[in-house]
């Protein structure tokens, strides 16, 4: 009797991702640790529990849930209540029903540590299988098919459990302990050789496939989203061949390495780099180049920098460490398409790329590509958000009312989904230039809206008319009525996406610069200063509008805008007397034409984008190359400024709302050093953003757009932010680029309907 009346019973609700992640199996052991009796379950929105012990091993249970959680799960509330005494006999697990679906879905993850001991032992019973993983790691998004997440939902449904598997999954104290990918020699999917001529191999499908490397062949490798296009990144010739196939002539590639060491060998890592390509999600991450490496030049050209990544599934594990150096390992697709994900694609759209393929047959469901990151001085920003962090969650305080679907951009197209205290993001899709990109899109769309059973009340799309995910909203709120649609600013956007990160609600100062977005005025904006809460903006400045001649000509050719600047600071008769190299490239007819074009604005759209200015002066500065893709001009600036030790400026004026380049234009013309071009036009940046951030004193600062991935500027522009003491924020969880402009378009809507 008077045991019982020293006990207490306490139940929780626990939301966050917390299903699918090995946390009723944990709870177990927990309640187990501290004698604790009761039940633990999934419901809608995340686990329940019910405990029932002393008052001290209770504390020390809640502690333990908040210290010891499983790896991939994340807290973000809990609910406590106190109960009466039940008198529970023991602590047991609930089995989930159809009825208590939670929301979250959980991303794929690399081999854990557990697991890749037993890949390396060779009396373990998965000895080098390829497709071992546990309840902390393995594939996940890219194998569902609906939720709960269950077996029968994913592509592992066709593979039919082992004796011994079985009994791992159903056991609470295993590792494996309803690790649905679970799967072994005897049960689990196969991997298969194949070469052009029919020769088929799965004795040796990893041997065959490194014999294939080693001879400089290219090989489509089937990883956890979808094919790597692999050859020896220490092959020259390989290298090239590759880069020439896939109509990509300079895109800087990514390259598998077997181990951190082998990195440190060509690369300079710093310690937060190391921490990051070794984190359980391993992404792509953007470091260094050593000046002696034997990597293949074509890597990487002209730029010292190199995305490099370590193996996160376990056959790439096995085929790195058969391997004698290291691989590119680059989406399979044709330059911008989507990754490509099952087998006879590849030898549908491809073949002529790839001498072979290592293939298997557990399907992927939903593709995903590489996460792409960078750390700057201070803050580690995402390029690319994909596998191993998306689908991402963030949690809302206060719930949205309405179910808002937002479309994200054209280029590096993502969608958000926010319903009850969630806004989900998928992984990234891609530029929708092709029809091919527009139906993977539909497709993700389709999946996020069965998996999360999920139809919109609210549609936020971009304001550009042309865009086709604009169209695509017009066309379904005319098909379903009721549904309503917000047309929301790119650039606001932008900076909106920022402040959902960090669930800003107050007014900041948004730079929210990049490539081009289409702006209230219709004219093509780029390089915006916005004074904004969540619900409206003004635009305090802007970058001197400048005509592209030519339109989209002038994105993949710099020298038009560099042509441009000329005419925008000289009369034409300076211009044809002038000492340029730019002007080595047109007959003065031409000059004489394209200066008729920019006067009477002919096929000559106006923009305010930096993206574009640094394109201007990549030219102006000697680079007459045209683009062999977005943002190429910005890393070989970024590249060449680190030979440059001065802190010097150029003149520019800040001056009714318009942030005037004219004065640095004319400076830059008098420089004759590339280097020294570069560094001064960086800073020059780096100063305008902190000159208008000391009009505005009192509100905190927010960095977003694209020509955020530029590590010079954004190490500049915060060293100097926290030497002034400013509050200031820039993305680190999703894209700084357009990857993160449905996420701010989202958040619009969640604060409109609040
Ligand atoms: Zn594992
Ligand atoms: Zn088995």
């Amino acid at each position: 009797m008077e045991a019982l009346i020293s006990k207490l019973n306490f139940k929780y609700h626990i939301s966050g991702i917390v299903q699918g992640v090995g946390f009723r199996p944990f709870i177990y052991q927990l309640a187990a640790k501290y004698m604790l009796k009761g039940y633990v379950g999934n419901d809608g929105d995340g686990v329940i529990l019910q405990i029932e012990g002393e008052r001290n091993s209770i504390t020390a249970f809640k502690r333990d849930i908040e210290l010891l959680k499983p790896p991939l799960s994340r807290i973000d509330f809990i609910q406590e209540e106190q109960k009466e005494l039940v008198g529970f006999k023991d602590f047991s697990i609930i089995e989930s029903n159809e009825s208590t679906i939670s929301t979250m879905l959980s991303p794929d993850i690399s081999t854990c540590r557990e697991c890749l001991q037993e890949l390396t032992n060779s009396k373990n019973r998965r000895y080098n299988y390829p497709f071992i993983n546990c309840t902390n790691c393995g594939p996940r998004y890219t194998i569902i098919e609906n939720l709960p997440y269950d077996r029968e939902k994913t592509s592992m449904k066709k593979f039919f459990m082992c004796t011994e598997c079985r009994m791992e999954y159903e056991n609470p104290l295993d590792r494996r302990y309803h690790a649905e990918p679970i799967s072994c020699y005897n049960c689990g999917p196969e991997l298969v050789f194949q070469t052009f001529n029919g020769k088929v191999d799965k004795k040796q499908a990893v041997l065959s496939t490194v014999k294939y490397i080693e001879q400089g062949l290219c090989v489509a490798v089937k990883g956890i989203g979808g094919f790597h296009l692999v050859c020896d990144a220490t092959n020259e010739k390989a290298v090239s061949t590759l880069r020439r196939n896939k109509h990509r002539p300079t895109k800087p590639l990514a390259v598998m390495f077997k181990n951190i060491t082998d990195i440190k060998k060509v690369c300079s890592l710093t310690k937060k780099d190391q921490e990051l390509i070794l984190s359980k999600e391993r992404p792509i991450v953007i470091v260094s180049k050593k000046r002696n490496h034997d990597l293949a030049d074509s890597i990487a050209p002209n730029i010292d920098k190199i995305g490099v990544f370590l193996p996160y599934t376990p056959l790439h594990e096995i085929l790195l460490r058969t391997l004698n150096s290291p691989i590119v390992a680059t989406s399979a697709n044709l330059s911008d398409e989507p990754i490509i994900g099952n087998a006879l694609e590849i030898f549908k759209k491809i073949p002529l790329m790839i001498d072979a393929i290592l293939t298997h047959d557990r399907k992927i469901l939903n593709a995903c590509d590489d996460s792409v990151m960078l750390n700057t001085k201070y803050e580690t920003i995402m390029l690319r958000m994909a596998r191993g962090y998306a689908p991402q969650s963030f949690y809302l305080k206060e719930k949205t009312s309405k179910k808002i679907l937002a479309l994200g951009a054209h280029q590096k197209s993502t969608i958000t989904l926010a319903l009850g205290n969630n806004m989900i993001i998928s992984p990234h899709i891609g530029d929708l230039s092709s029809i091919e990109a527009f139906e993977y899109y539909t497709r993700t769309l389709d999946t996020l809206k069965r998996v999360y059973n999920f139809e919109p009340d609210v549609i936020v799309c971009d304001k550009h008319p042309k865009y086709e995910t604009t169209k695509w909203a017009k066309q379904y709120v005319q098909e379903h009525s009721g549904v309503e649609l917000i047309e929301l600013q790119h650039h606001y956007a932008h900076a909106l996406s920022c402040m959902a990160e960090y669930s800003l609600d107050e007014e900041v100062l948004a730079f929210c610069f990049d490539g081009t977005g289409y702006g209230d005025d219709g004219k093509l904006w780029g390089g915006e200063v916005f004074v904004a809460s969540a619900y409206h903006y003004t635009r305090v400045y802007h970058f001197k509008e400048l005509p592209l001649l030519g339109g989209d000509k002038a994105v993949r050719e710099p020298k038009r805008v560099a042509l441009s600047l000329l005419y925008e600071c000289f009369t034409l008769e300076e211009i044809l007397s002038m000492e340029c190299e730019i002007l080595k490239f047109y007959s003065i007819d031409e000059v004489k034409l394209l200066h008729k074009m920019f006067k009477r604005s002919i096929n000559s759209p106006k923009s305010s984008s930096l993206g574009r200015l640094f394109d201007g002066v990549y030219a102006l500065s000697g680079h007459m190359n045209d683009l062999g893709y977005e943002g190429e001009s910005g890393a070989i600036l970024e590249t060449i400024s680190k030979k440059s030790k001065t802190k010097a400026t150029y003149k520019y004026s800040l001056k009714d709302g318009v942030i005037d380049y004219k004065m640095m234009i004319c400076q830059i013309l008098q420089d004759s050093n590339k280097e020294i071009i570069a560094k001064k036009f960086i800073f020059t940046i780096s100063k305008i953003i902190i000159e208008i951030s000391k009009e505005h004193p009192n509100i905190p600062v927010v960095l977003s757009g694209g020509v955020f991935q530029n590590n010079v500027l954004v190490s500049q522009v915060t060293k100097e932010l926290k030497k002034l003491g400013r509050r200031y924020y820039i993305q680190s969880k999703t894209p700084v680029n357009d990857g993160g402009i449905s996420l701010g378009q989202a958040y619009y809507a969640v604060k409109k309907y609040r």
